[in-house]
C-alpha cells in the first residue's frame, strides 16, 4: 500500500471512529484531552461533534490551523508524557492520541508509557482512542467501527 493510501485509511479510521465513540462520550462527563494537536483537524471535529465540552489540546508546539487552536487556557504546550502528567485524575471522558510516528522504533518507545498515562488520564467507562495500540489492564479494547481495518486505530474502555 502507498504511503497516500496509508494517509487515507488513517484519516477514514479517525473520522469514523471519532464519530462513532463521540456518541457515547456525550452522555460521559468531563473533559475530553486532544493528545497531538498538529493541524487541528481532529481537534475541530471534536469540537463540532461535542459542542461545549472542553477540550485541552497537547502538543510540543503549535502549528495548528487558525481556525483549529484552542483557547490559551486549554493548549498545553510540551511533551505529553510530562504536560498531560499534570493532569492525572482530571477524569477526561476521552482521550484522543495521535501521536504515532510510523517509525516501529519511536512508536514502540511511545508504547511503553503512553498507555499508563492514558489509564490515569480517563475516568472509569471513559474512552481512549489511539493511533498506537494501548495495552494496559485497564485499558479494554472495544471493537472499531466495521469500516475500520484490524489494528488500524485501537479504541478502549476505562475499566
Ligand atoms: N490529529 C492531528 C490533526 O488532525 O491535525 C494530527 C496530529 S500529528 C499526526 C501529531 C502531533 O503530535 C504533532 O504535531 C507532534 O508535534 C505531536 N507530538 C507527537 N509526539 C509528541 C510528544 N511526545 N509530545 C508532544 N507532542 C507530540
Amino acid at each position: 500500500m502507498s504511503r497516500l493510501e496509508s494517509f487515507i485509511r488513517r484519516l477514514t479510521a479517525q473520522r469514523d471512529i471519532l464519530d462513532q465513540v463521540c456518541a457515547e462520550v456525550a452522555k460521559i462527563e468531563g473533559p475530553v484531552l486532544e493528545l497531538g494537536l498538529g493541524n487541528g483537524r481532529t481537534f475541530h471535529h471534536l469540537r463540532e461533534r461535542l459542542p461545549g465540552r472542553r477540550i485541552v489540546a497537547f502538543d510540543r508546539a503549535l502549528a495548528a490551523h487558525a481556525s483549529s487552536i484552542p483557547e490559551a487556557e486549554n493548549l498545553v504546550l510540551g511533551e505529553i508524557r510530562e504536560t498531560a502528567s499534570r493532569f492525572i485524575g482530571i477524569g477526561a471522558a476521552l482521550v484522543h492520541a495521535d501521536i504515532g510516528t510510523g517509525y516501529e522504533d519511536r512508536d514502540a518507545v511511545t508504547a511503553t508509557w503512553l498507555p499508563d498515562l492514558i489509564a490515569r488520564l480517563l475516568r472509569v467507562g471513559g474512552i481512549a482512542v489511539s493511533g498506537t495500540p494501548l495495552d494496559h489492564p485497564q485499558l479494554q479494547r472495544l471493537a472499531p467501527p466495521p469500516s475500520v481495518p484490524a489494528d488500524r486505530y485501537y479504541i478502549c474502555r476505562r475499566v
